[in-house]
């Protein structure tokens, strides 16, 4: 069961093939099975169980969705009334958030049935979910290795089959670096596309949510439960949400694919350009043409990120003082130490790194030469952006610089772990929507691709990572050990 599409789960809970709690128990049992992996922080079963049998009943009387009876997880950063919800972070490891997170309101309205809350890097500042407090989580393709990060319990729990699917976010590249990692499809949309509502914030204007899964079928099928306004998130965007499954069947013939100088020079591991030159050759073989491109700003995405992100954080993670929220030291001394306890026991290294460097660039002497600047180069990464796509269709090209990486491996060097995002992080800053999509191996290991995307061309994405799912399998391949 655990190896089917949804459509596939669908048809067999309607047929009676198998019911929703048959089908939620089996991953349950998967789930316990390879606890080593460490994907889970929470695992709600009875939850789950109660869920999956609302969702037979429901499915009984004909007034189903497809997702209804279907198990998925949730990111913990998405906020679950009633339940835990951690961030990955000690800070918040007491924390019964009180209302729901849209993302999380919807999909239970459709009678997905959530399974638990994924484990991440803390407060999604990470690129190999080895900042998280409850543990890094293993990359079923090699347990050595890294899943990637921040949403690596989501990508490792849908590659080893103990979710079908999964929720994620993306701030810098969270949903389309562990999908890459871990050899599954990853959506990050449109900025403002996906309610950021209930989902903590980190870097607020450049956080969103996205849909990950096995296929670009079933990434499709999530992300239409997914998508739409929201009138409880100010930047969300009123447009109507298109039928992503309808928009599947379209032939690329005459599609134009830009590829980036600047996404394919030094720091590219040879073996994932060699993936990823074959798997634009698909695409020219299905009708796709080539043009190589241009970004020069490209260069300064990191850098404008690391003064931008971190700037956001700063304030957002302001309001987890010991007072309002989670964790407070015992005995406080006055009200100062209070606050300086509470964060400095709850807080990890990677946090507080954060944390002091966002002061230090708004702070009143430094805020024209770091933050103004950051903006700045942010809106030149844009404007380079919109230059190419009038020109081309989409852009391609790597998602990561190499392969997962061994757990511990990049740690003691924050800046070699900054640059596992180089390919991923100015499509943030540009707010644009991107995919990352299984496209083969390199020394046993997966290779993602990239295409990104204009602004809400989501459904074009969708339509040109299942054209090539059509012509290749590996997204159906799976680690050893978990077939
Ligand atoms: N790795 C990047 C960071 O640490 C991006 C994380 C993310 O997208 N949430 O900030």
């Amino acid at each position: 069961m655990h190896n089917k599409s949804i459509k596939e789960l669908a048809s067999g809970l309607r047929s009676g093939e198998f019911s929703s709690v048959e089908l939620t128990q089996a991953f349950l049992a998967r789930i316990k099975q390879h606890q080593s992996l460490n994907c889970f922080i929470s695992v709600t079963e009875d939850l789950a169980l109660q869920a999956a049998k609302l969702a037979d009943h429901r499915i009984a009387t004909g007034n189903a969705d497809l997702l209804t009876g279907i198990p998925i997880a949730q990111k913990d950063i998405f906020c679950t009334q009633g339940i835990k919800t951690t961030c990955g972070s000690k800070m918040l490891d007491n924390f019964i958030a009180p209302y729901n997170a849209t993302v999380v309101e919807k999909l239970n309205d459709v009678g997905a049935v959530m399974l638990g809350k994924l484990n991440m890097d803390e407060f999604a500042m990470g690129s190999s979910n080895e900042t998280s407090y409850y543990g890094v989580v293993r990359n079923p393709w090699q347990t050595d290795s890294v899943p990637g990060g921040s949403s690596g319990g989501s990508a490792a729990a849908i590659a080893a089959r103990l979710s079908v699917c999964a929720t994620g976010t993306d701030t810098g590249g969270s949903i389309r670096q562990p999908a890459a990692l871990c050899g599954i499809t990853g959506l990050k949309p449109t900025y403002g596309r996906v309610s950021r509502y209930g989902m903590i914030a980190y870097a607020s204007s450049l956080d969103q949510g996205g849909p990950m899964a096995r296929s670009a079928e079933d990434t499709a099928i999530l992300m239409q439960a997914m998508a739409g306004f929201d009138p409880k998130d100010s930047s969300s965007v009123d447009m109507p949400v298109p039928d992503y499954q309808a928009g599947l069947g379209v032939d690329l013939k005459g599609l134009t694919i830009g590829l980036p100088k600047e996404f394919f020079g030094d720091g590219l591991s040879g073996n994932v350009a060699a993936v990823i030159e074959k798997a634009i050759q698909e695409y020219q073989k299905m009708g796709a043409v080539v043009k190589e491109v241009s970004m020069p700003n490209l260069k300064l995405a990191i850098p404008a990120y690391y003064v931008i992100a971190p700037a956001e954080c700063s304030a957002n993670l302001s309001r987890f003082d010991g007072v309002r929220f989670g964790y407070r030291c015992e005995n406080p001394q006055d009200l100062t130490d209070l606050y300086t306890r509470s964060r400095g026991e709850a807080f990890g290294k990677e946090v507080k790194r954060r944390i002091l460097m966002g002061t230090y660039a708004l702070s009143a002497g430094y805020y024209d030469a770091y933050y103004i600047k950051a903006q700045k180069i942010r809106r030149l990464i844009s404007e380079d952006f919109k230059k190419t796509l009038a020109e081309v269709d989409v852009i391609m090209g790597p998602v990561t610089p190499s392969t997962a990486f061994g757990i511990g491996e990049k740690m003691g060097n924050p800046i070699e772990m900054y640059l596992s995002d180089i390919y991923t992080i100015a499509i943030n800053l540009a707010g644009l929507p991107a995919m990352s999509i299984p496209a083969g191996f390199a020394e046993g290991k997966p290779v993602g691709l990239q295409v990104i995307g204009n602004y809400f061309t989501e459904d074009r994405l969708l339509n040109i990572a299942h054209q090539y799912q059509q012509v290749t399998d590996w997204h159906q391949r799976s680690p050893k050990g978990f077939e």
